[in-house]
């Protein structure tokens, strides 16, 4: 299946190559549409999906399917598609009848219609929160795919994250984040465009980011309009990365009350004081403004 850009939008075009001669036999019962929000193909009964780019044909059942080959069951009974804002469908080939069997909470994303389920990534806040999950595609049930030891060391080092960028924020004059990455072994690393970097100075924030740690602050976060967070300075941190709006134009602000607000769609702890303490493991000089900060929980590799 192609897709092909024209001044009516996306139109898919589907076929056989013959093999190997490349011959393409073009097949018409193969058509997409923009049916509202959403593509459906033109062959009755109506299959519903995402798109425009995705595209497969079903063997078992003989019919063009308007998701990639990924989101399609294993036996090719049934196929999996998530909306933008979040919800996931999930069709019955042969009839057409579709089910909506997660709501509009997201953006998430079908990752693999597997033998056990639907595979589904979420990012964002929102139930059943940002992880990896597992759809039961008959019951609608949803479960964690990562542990829970797992889930809560993540949510240590983004709050300590956030800790860090706060104090780098304050010592620094307002400089900001260019990338954070967070690691299975309990170690992170930002990157700061810091204009008057120095490294003793930076590598003196690890007693400060234990004292907000012990100090047990409450993290909650609340929602403002998307306009009102852009002209507070401060409040957007990131340089390149910004949560998505809300429906309704808001962006989520999390606060550590006492030191920080910023905007951000990540899962943190209620309280600062349940991380384990933190170490600074290494600065890195990455140009002459750019510094690399890693650090590691009490407890994760040197
Ligand atoms: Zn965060």
């Amino acid at each position: 299946m192609t897709w092909t850009q024209t001044a009516q939008g996306r139109v898919a075009a589907e076929g056989f190559l013959t093999y190997p001669t490349a011959q393409l036999t073009s097949d018409a019962s193969g058509g997409v549409v923009l049916d509202g929000t959403r593509y459906r193909s033109t062959a009755k009964p109506y299959l519903y999906g995402g798109g425009p780019g995705a595209g497969s044909y079903d063997w078992p059942l003989g019919r063009w399917l308007p998701v990639k080959p990924r989101s399609v069951s294993p036996d090719g009974s049934h196929y999996a598609y998530s909306t933008d804002f979040g919800a996931i469908h999930v069709v019955d080939v042969a009839t057409g009848i579709d089910r909506t069997l997660k709501g509009l909470e997201g953006p998430d994303y079908v990752l693999y219609y597997a033998k056990e389920g639907v595979y589904f990534n979420q990012e964002w806040e929102g139930p059943p929160g940002p992880g990896l999950w597992l759809l039961d595609p008959v019951t609608g049930t949803v479960q964690a795919v990562v542990d829970p030891v797992f889930r809560q060391m993540m949510r240590e080092l983004h709050t300590d994250t956030h800790i860090l960028n706060a104090l780098v924020f304050r010592s620094f004059n307002g400089a900001l984040v260019t990338g954070v990455q967070m690691n299975e072994d309990g170690t992170a690393r930002m990157d700061f465009d810091v204009p008057e970097a120095d490294n003793d100075k930076l590598r003196a924030l690890e007693g400060p980011i234990n004292d907000m740690i012990r100090q047990n602050l409450e993290v909650r976060d609340d929602y403002v309009p998307v306009d009102d967070a852009y002209d507070q300075p401060g409040l957007i941190r990131s340089k390149s990365v910004a949560p998505p709006p809300t429906l309704d134009g808001k962006i989520r602000i999390v606060e550590i009350v006492g030191l920080d607000r910023q905007a951000c769609g990540g899962t943190h702890l209620g309280a600062t004081g349940t991380s384990r303490a933190i170490r600074i493991l290494k600065i890195e000089n990455k140009g002459r403004h750019n510094r690399r900060m890693r650090i590691g929980l009490a407890g994760s590799p040197p």
